[in-house]
């Protein structure tokens, strides 16, 4: 494979909390993007996939690590040469619509935005650039109308349209089909797909495994600020998975066949706010129906932290892939 569009080791981020201790919402996480591809970050709510995200984007500063962003170190920037980075990436934010003028026209928005990104870009090249995205995003007919005209779906695609405006390279989408109704959602899914064309990489960060089938080449599993599992996603449920996996799945699985297929993660119990006071072990030991400790394997589930190998963090899983590789 090349060289990654992205590339973070040891990332660390710590929040203060109200009571004066401190919560760690990343826990060392190592992390590659390729070009072209769609990563989906999947998790609970808490887990610090969205701080993960931002992180990743420079939208927050981090306590410790590193990130190279298209050959380049991103957390040396500074000033101009940040802002010059930041035209190559993009965060879709799950109110998205909520950064529209609502005083402008479409194409108005649109323009605008070109300005901003493209200041080399003369007035009739904006126009015509403004055009082709909405013909891109499938508002051919919606130049001249206003926020208030728009349907949540047609507001989603304007602000992927405002957002293909700056051309970025990477994508950060944070639960991009939320609070959608289901032919909407498909709509949106369908036009993600679409635009990813060759060159687009995407950090998709969603509860929602429907879309996450439908358009992620692999998936990040992360639990209590770490990456736990990564999978390709023709393996997604084919594999013998960390449990913490293989609960979301199962939960996923009974929320579809009650029609319920987004917001299925909800029902474990592992979030970043009880990492605090925890011990050196596994993040998810006391929760796990395998935990091991045996000395004679060199399990040790309660006092060690399992690393991420052989694309796991458990210990005997690992060792199990570790023997079928
Ligand atoms: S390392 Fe141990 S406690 Fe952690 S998921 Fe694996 S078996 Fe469970």
């Amino acid at each position: 494979m090349n060289e990654p569009l992205l590339k973070a080791q040891g990332l660390v981020k710590r929040f203060r909390t109200p009571s004066g201790g401190e919560t760690i919402a990343i826990d060392y996480v190592d992390i590659d993007l390729y070009k072209g591809e769609v990563i989906a970050l999947i998790g609970e709510s808490g887990s610090g996939k969205t701080t993960l995200g931002r992180a990743l984007l420079r939208l927050l500063a981090l306590d410790a690590g590193e990130i190279t962003f298209d050959g380049v170190d991103l957390l040396s920037l500074r000033g101009s040469q940040l802002r010059e980075a930041r035209r190559s990436f993009q965060m879709v934010f799950q109110n998205q619509q909520a950064n529209l003028h609502p005083r402008l026209s479409v194409i108005e928005m649109l323009n605008e935005s070109l300005r901003l990104h493209q200041p080399l870009l003369d007035e009739e090249s904006r126009i015509q650039k403004a055009t082709d995205l909405l013909d891109r995003v499938g508002l051919t007919d919606h130049h001249q109308r206003y926020l208030a005209s728009l349907s949540g779906g047609e507001q989603r695609r304007v602000g992927l349209a405002r957002i293909l405006a700056t051309t970025p390279k990477l994508v950060v989408a944070d639960e991009p089909t939320s609070g959608l109704d289901a032919a909407i959602k498909l709509q949106t899914i369908d036009l993600l797909k679409e635009l990813r064309g060759d060159s687009l990489t995407y950090l998709l960060i969603s509860h929602d495994l429907g879309l996450v089938r439908r358009i992620a080449d692999r998936v990040l599993v992360m639990l209590r600020g770490r990456i736990i599992e990564e999978v390709p996603i023709e393996g997604l449920g084919k594999v013998k998975h960390h449990p913490y996996t293989q609960k979301l799945l199962d939960a996923a699985n009974l929320g579809s066949s009650r029609g319920q297929a987004a917001e299925v993660m909800s029902t474990t119990t592992a979030s970043i706010e009880d990492v605090q006071g925890r011990g050196p072990g596994c993040h998810y030991c006391e929760l796990c129906p395998l935990l091991t400790n045996d000395e004679s394997l060199s399990i040790h589930c309660t006092s060690h932290r399992p690393p991420l190998e052989n694309k796991v963090a458990c210990f005997p899983l690992s060792v199990q892939r570790g023997n079928t590789l």
